[in-house]
């Protein structure tokens, strides 16, 4: 009997060191869809929740409009069941903001929605697209996470939610617009070991990879039937090549060996708004990077 108690205590604390929910970096996630996160930085988050962080991603639509044959409350809900399989699979919780996909406007209404959000996570990092893109939702979704930026820390604004007492780093998901200026890779984050499993995740939001996307895409007839074929073609689909630039960020992080060896990065912009992070900074935001 001594002994079980003993074994129980151990695997007790075996479990509290794994699980840190309130441990540093708290990261947030927010994307314009409830697939957004996932593609941009679903890697980075798989590797934050395996080492025991806390993240969240939020969609600030619920996607009611990202098909081409359903749409309205039905297909909302079909896309926040996805989104929530999607945040199990990566190890994440995922909310879905109820304001419409395709009319998204970065009013006060929607910025205070952000700012709460933001606040209640009590985020050390945040994440959301650049406003450069051709997307609507994903330009007025980078609109509002930079508006949120300051006033998270400001008392009077949103007062029923505590203010933040310090302010998070904002980083942009990578694009490839060019115009004003194209995204620069900062933060490159090596997710060759979680890329499966971002595959995985990615395969529960059915409703985008296998039918929206690749309708809108032009590209339906080419979806392989089969499951297992599917999933392959999904896994080449969504690879993105790493371009020098990319490359170069990953030696800056990993040393430049290390570095030759990554296969999938995701890579991170740091904004002007919020806090400016040095390099040490950075190294504890991000622990998944080792030389
Ligand atoms: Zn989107």
């Amino acid at each position: 009997m001594k002994q079980l108690i003993f074994i129980f205590i151990i695997l007790c604390f075996i479990t509290q060191l794994n699980a840190q929910p309130n441990a540093s970096p708290r990261i947030i996630m927010i994307g314009a869809h409830p697939d957004d996160c996932d593609i941009d930085g679903g890697g980075t988050a798989a590797l934050y929740a395996s080492l025991g962080y806390a993240v969240k991603f939020v969609s600030v639509t619920n996607g009611d409009a990202g098909h081409q044959s359903e749409g309205g409350g039905a297909l909302a809900k079909r896309r926040i069941a996805e989104a929530h399989e999607a945040g199990k699979r990566f190890g994440v919780t995922y909310d879905v903001l109820d304001n419409h996909d395709g009319e998204l406007l970065p009013t006060l209404d929607v910025r205070l929605q952000v700012i709460r959000k933001i606040r209640e996570w009590n985020a050390d990092i945040v994440m959301a697209p650049r406003p450069n893109d051709y997307h609507p939702d994903h330009r007025y979704t980078g609109v509002l996470v930079q508006d949120a930026a300051f006033m998270v820390t400001v008392p009077n604004v949103a007062p029923d939610t505590p203010p933040l007492k310090k302010n998070p780093v904002f980083l942009y998901f990578q694009d490839f617009f060019q115009r004003p200026n194209p995204f620069r890779p900062d933060i490159a984050i090596d997710v060759t070991s979680v890329f499966d499993q971002k595959i995985d995740a990615l395969e529960a939001h059915q409703s985008q990879v296998y039918e929206w996307l690749p309708w809108i895409g032009g590209y339906a007839d080419q979806v392989p039937k089969d499951p297992a074929e599917r999933k392959k073609w999904l896994a080449t689909n969504r690879a993105i090549v790493i371009t020098p630039e990319v490359r170069k960020s990953l030696e800056r992080w990993y040393g430049k060996e290390k570095a030759a060896q990554v296969k999938h990065a995701e890579v991170f912009e740091i904004c002007e708004y919020g806090k400016q992070p040095s390099e040490e900074d950075i190294r504890k935001l991000f622990p998944m990077i080792k030389k």
